[in-house]
């Protein structure tokens, strides 16, 4: 404990630029500020919250950006404890009722073998595609003669070595583009769904690393379980927050002060200068209508602001520009979320449950949407009980072009694909359109070249550190883990900054 009192001391009253109020942003500042350090955020836009988004409208609760989280990270458990979020926690009534497309017909995702023995989801050759992957699972041929060829290979590629071509069709397709607006063709494994991707390279089939995993984590580990006693954390699948997503980001502004939260403040340069002692971080922020550059200084700098936004800013090391063109560009996924509602005698075939994504090879039965959630049936609190409330997405990799459309000619897209699905008849009663130009970053192929150009940003620049759903995965538990992670990294520079100098002192 001594220890820690005096590191505790060395860092305090430290002070910590963190750039963009977003999920991780947030987390990070909620962190720093917990360990005594002195926060400011800055945020470009005029609210809080980035991809979390949360409108209240006549008795209507909807989200326009994430609309479900879970808690799959450590940090998301102690972040909701803390801020005595647990009692606001939502859960979606039979969630585990998830639906994909085939043949123009919604079938429930099997959850379990014998449910997928029984599904009509897959052909009988895949069912035993998937029994028997253990034994028939193929190696990828390139990382056996090219070491690294491994990392390059795409969600399609590893997928289809595993489970074959009808699981990537009609179960991964479908998730990714639900997920990341992404196509499994574009979208490497390692940075997708790496929990995956090193089971394969510990265990090689991927049932029998599930099996052993599943083993090794019931028997004898408990010791080093987190949750506190009774409640399995982690275990209880999605949820959100009673009002949305929009909860959590309000309640981490909430613990921050007036001046410790700038929005309207859009970061435009960053300086460092080693020269001083301390605060060698120089920012240049502007608020949205003026011209006047406000530059304050700081001991370090968390960036959480996507990297094409980055790219944008003016950086200076020791008064030499920093050029960032070793960034690469980087593509994203467009993205429109469309709000519908339907009077519930409107709805001829309603579905309980959580959702449906649709696969790309349904578009040759004319649907166009990635998938539709059913908010209502999973929240019922979120339309009055004539209603039913539905959140469908288009666009993503597969139509990039039909995410930029019009409203109107949106809600007739999501119109026909409801009437396919569920039966509705007539027009919405309500529509909402939110386009995001940005939803996603693609986490591509070539996204280690992503990753090396954020490690070198900050091996040359003492101080700075990368957070945020470029880096380490798109939802948002890991996102909230990558701040506090950040967090973790600052304490320690800061640290052993402080270590150095004290010969000095
Ligand atoms: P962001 O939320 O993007 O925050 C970055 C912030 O930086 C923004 O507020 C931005 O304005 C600010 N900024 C940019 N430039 C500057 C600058 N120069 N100066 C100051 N500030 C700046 N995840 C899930 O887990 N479950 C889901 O159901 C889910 N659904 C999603 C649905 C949609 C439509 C979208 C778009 C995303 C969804 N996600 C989901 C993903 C998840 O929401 C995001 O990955 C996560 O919220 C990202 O948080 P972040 O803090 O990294 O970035």
């Amino acid at each position: 404990a001594d220890h820690d009192d005096t590191k505790f001391e060395a860092v305090s009253g430290k002070r910590v630029a963190v750039v963009g109020a977003g999920v991780s942003g947030l987390a990070a500042a909620y962190k720093l500020k917990s360990k005594g350090l002195n926060v400011t955020v800055f945020e470009a836009d005029g609210r809080a919250g980035g991809k979390l988004r949360s409108v209240m409208h006549n008795g209507l609760i909807w989200d326009e950006g994430a609309n479900t989280m879970t808690e799959a990270e450590p940090e998301v458990g102690s972040l909701l404890d803390d801020l005595g979020l647990r009692e606001k926690q939502q859960f979606p009534i039979s969630q585990k009722k998830r639906y994909t497309v085939r043949n123009g017909v919604p079938v429930m995702i099997p959850t379990n073998p014998i449910a997928l023995v029984t599904s009509s989801v897959l052909s009988t050759q895949s069912k035993f595609e998937i029994l028997l992957e253990p034994f028939l699972w193929k190696k990828n041929e390139l990382s056996s003669k090219l070491s690294d060829a491994s990392a390059l290979e795409s969600v399609s590629g590893f997928f289809q070595r595993h489970f074959g071509q009808e699981v990537v069709d009609y179960l991964i397709d479908p998730f990714v583009g639900g997920t990341s607006a992404a196509d499994p063709d574009s979208l490497s494994m390692k940075y997708s769904f790496p929990d995956l991707w090193n089971v394969e390279k510990s265990f090689g089939s991927i049932i029998v690393g599930a099996v052993r995993t599943k083993f090794a984590a019931k028997g004898g580990k408990s010791g080093e379980s987190r949750s506190s006693p009774g409640t399995k954390k982690g275990s209880r699948g999605s949820f959100s927050f009673k009002g949305g997503m929009q909860i959590l980001p309000d309640m981490l502004c909430k613990e921050l002060s007036h001046d410790e939260l700038n929005l309207d403040s859009k970061v435009l340069s960053l300086s460092y200068d080693s020269g001083s002692r301390q605060e060698n971080w120089s920012l240049g922020c502007v608020a949205h209508n003026e011209t006047q550059r406000k530059n304050l200084h700081y001991d370090a700098v968390i960036m959480t602001a996507p990297l094409c936004n980055v790219k944008e800013m003016e950086v200076m090391k020791g008064g030499q520009p920093f050029q960032l063109n070793f960034l690469p560009e980087i593509k994203y996924m467009p993205l429109s979320v469309i709000i519908t509602t339907f009077t519930k005698e409107k709805v001829k075939r309603p579905l309980e449950g959580f959702g449906v994504l649709i696969p790309s090879k349904e578009q040759m039965h004319g649907f166009k949407t990635l998938g539709t959630l059913f908010s209502s049936m999973m929240f019922p609190d979120r339309c009055p009980s004539d209603l039913h409330l539905y959140t469908t997405f288009i666009g993503g990799s597969r139509n990039q072009e039909l995410a930029k459309a019009s409203t109107d000619e949106l809600k007739q897209v999501v119109t026909s694909d409801l009437q396919r699905l569920l039966g509705v008849e007539g027009e919405p009663e309500f529509v909402n359109h939110y386009y995001w130009r940005k939803a996603f970053p693609l986490y591509e192929s070539s996204y280690d070249s992503v990753m090396e150009a954020i490690d070198k940003m900050e091996k040359d620049l003492p101080g700075f550190f990368y957070a945020g759903n470029h880096r380490g995965g798109l939802s948002v538990g890991k996102s909230i883990a990558s701040g506090c992670k950040a967090a973790d990294l600052v304490i320690s520079y800061l640290e052993s900054c402080s270590n150095d100098k004290q010969p000095e002192d």
